[in-house]
């Protein structure tokens, strides 16, 4: 019942062997960051920036974002704020006005969007950057790159955060000292290189409802091919196991932040593959929870799956 959820609000996600895990909130507007409040969330563990940026002629300026930022940063006092640089294109489009690119391509999903956008417009990438930066001076902020495939997107994303910190300094801003970078998980090829990746990286954050339309070639937004969506289809499974035990063999965290996490179907699968971070709506946290401290054993898994795809 709902009165016996809220009463989960204040103890802690641990499982019936004694491990601690993580439920952060997803947010996609500063107001959000009321709800992970209230639901105690330990975290935000995806801030989806690009809301900031749609609906509207004119782009957010370095002020605007930053207060944007600093004030989810400020609300959690003290807890991680994971920020998700612009993810724009396919289901999350600008106006026609500021990206007219994005109306023409051919295929949105697999054109110049998130972080190849922000690549390609590296002035409005460097603004977005400063802003997050400069939020990184009020608590703990790390930066998360959305759709990376190749080792050079997070090559050139750093080298533009270092080239954004050093902006900064020029003007005698302040900025944390060491900002964690992490990479979207959510393209088939970056769960099996991660082997590369991982020395660029200083977290990962798996991208189901991405990695579930890459890996099944279904477009997430097509009701006529919804049916066969599927988080459990055994390819899908076997890249976010992959990942999770990767990540966790080299000591990087890993969370995952798509639908996946915040539903109960999958609660126990994800924690049998070693998952100890989770990100989702703060709506989902209590109910999730609830399974986590209520979960005897984990589930078994439908299928068994090798550690590695692609020995
Ligand atoms: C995802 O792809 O799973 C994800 C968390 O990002 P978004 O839904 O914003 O693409
Ligand atoms: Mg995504």
């Amino acid at each position: 019942t709902r009165a016996a959820l809220g009463s989960l609000r204040h103890v802690p996600a641990v499982t019936p062997a004694g491990e601690a895990i993580e439920l952060a909130a997803n947010i996609e507007v500063p107001e959000d960051v009321d709800g992970a409040v209230e639901m105690n969330a330990d975290g935000i563990g995806l801030f989806r920036t690009e809301f900031l940026f749609m609906g509207r002629k004119q782009l957010p300026d370095e002020d605007e974002q930053f207060s944007a930022y600093a004030r989810v940063v400020l609300a959690m006092a003290g807890k991680p704020v994971v920020i998700r640089t612009l993810d724009i294109g396919a289901d999350k489009t600008l106006a026609e006005e500021v990206d007219l690119q994005a109306v023409v391509a051919p295929n949105p999903a697999l054109g110049l969007r998130a972080i190849r956008y922000c690549l390609a417009n590296p002035e409005m990438f460097r603004t977005q950057l400063r802003a997050i930066l400069r939020a990184s001076a009020l608590g703990p902020v790390k930066i998360l790159i959305p759709m990376v495939a190749h080792e050079h997107e997070v090559d050139q994303a750093r080298a533009a955060i270092e080239r954004a910190k050093k902006e900064l300094k020029a003007r005698g801003e302040k900025c944390a000292a060491n900002v964690p970078v992490g990479a979207m998980i959510e393209i088939p090829a970056a769960a099996l290189i991660l082997d590369r990746l991982l020395p660029k990286l200083d977290f990962c954050s798996i991208g189901t409802n991405d990695l579930i339309q890459y890996t099944l070639a279904i477009d997430r937004a097509d009701a006529e091919v919804a049916h066969l969506y599927d988080p459990a289809h055994p390819a899908v499974l076997h890249l976010i196991e992959h990942t999770i035990r990767t990540c966790k063999a080299a000591g990087k965290p890993v969370s995952v932040c798509g639908e996946m996490a915040g539903d109960t179907k999958y609660t126990e699968r994800l924690l049998a593959m070693g998952l100890t971070s989770f990100s989702m709506h703060a709506g989902c946290i209590l109910p999730v929870k609830s399974i986590i401290r209520g979960s005897a054993a984990a589930a078994p898994l439908a299928q068994p799956m090798a550690n590695t795809p692609h020995a």
